[in-house]
């Protein structure tokens, strides 16, 4: 009737304002450059569970709002572009804060870095990863990009040439959320991919039920086929590292280990 359309209308002027006021204060914090920060989730290597890297997760100190999660902000960092300064200034820094960690500790293997699609196939993507290696001095085969099924998907052949590229600079290249998007086993041939990853929503469940057992299980057991590594996300709780160890998954990663850390922390 007319006064649910009045309040639907009302609404979605508040969220139009709302959407424009974010993307207003992303500029701001670009513009300032102090507001982002990134958090650090350890790796864990499931033989002996010592700490072997970390993920690099974005975080915005907003002036009013307070500590923001990317569910508060990336949509509309990726709609207006605005992921791109900020992506390149979230691999510079995680690439720097890699470099001191490298220094201080002999074991550790890699920092990974989250790519967004717009990211991905943004034209300068290769000279930003080029240039956080060589301004932090950062060895590259410690750096790790995690990249979803979709920013490949969306072109194909480009994202081939491109990743082939990043391999020559001798990062390391992961899947994200492996297995919910458009998967094609064809792919997994002709990519020059180092790890996947398997989502947190085949491990939530993955001690009461089967068929997500037997995703995960055939996921780690292609990885090894392939001599990939794989790493679960997710983890929170002793049966499904149980699990996931005797299945063979090489890495973890879960509130069962660490919450993401703030940088002082690592
Ligand atoms: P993602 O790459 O799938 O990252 C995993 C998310 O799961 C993170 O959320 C992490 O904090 C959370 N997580 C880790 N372990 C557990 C657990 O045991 N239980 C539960 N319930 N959650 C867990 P976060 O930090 O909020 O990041 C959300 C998404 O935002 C990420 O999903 C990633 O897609 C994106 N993102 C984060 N940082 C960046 C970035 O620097 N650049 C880009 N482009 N995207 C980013
Ligand atoms: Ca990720
Ligand atoms: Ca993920
Ligand atoms: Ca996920």
């Amino acid at each position: 009737g007319k006064n649910s359309y009045q309040l639907f209308s009302h609404e979605m002027h508040k969220s139009l304002m709302d959407r424009l006021k974010i993307e207003a204060d992303l500029r701001e914090a670009i513009r300032l450059g102090d507001q982002f920060v990134l958090y650090y989730q350890p790796q864990i290597d499931s033989e002996n569970d010592h700490i072997v890297g970390y993920e690099a997760l974005l975080r915005w100190n907003h002036p009013t709002r307070g500590l923001l999660a990317p569910i508060d902000f990336l949509a509309i960092a990726e709609s207006s572009g605005l992921i791109i300064p900020i992506g390149e200034w979230a691999l510079y820094e995680a690439c720097s804060k890699a470099k001191q960690i490298h220094i201080a500790d002999a074991n550790f293997q890699r920092m990974a870095v989250n790519l967004s699609a717009l990211q991905f196939n943004h034209a300068n993507i290769l000279d930003h990863v080029k240039s956080a290696l060589t301004e932090t001095g950062l060895p590259p085969n410690l750096l790790e990009l995690e990249i979803t099924e979709s920013a490949i998907i969306s072109n194909v052949d480009e994202a081939i040439a491109l990743l082939f590229k990043l391999k020559e600079l001798g990062v390391k290249l992961a899947i994200d959320d492996f297995g919910t998007g458009y998967s094609s086993l064809n792919y997994l041939k002709s990519f020059p991919i180092d790890t996947l990853k398997i989502d947190k929503s085949f491990i939530d469940e993955i001690v009461n039920n089967q068929k997500d057992a037997a995703i995960a299980r055939t996921i780690v057991q292609l990885a090894l086929n392939l001599e990939l590594s794989t790493i679960a996300e997710g983890v929170e709780y002793i049966e499904q590292h149980d699990l996931l160890k005797a299945m063979g998954c090489t890495n973890l990663q879960g509130y069962l280990y660490s919450k993401p850390l703030p940088p002082e922390m690592v």
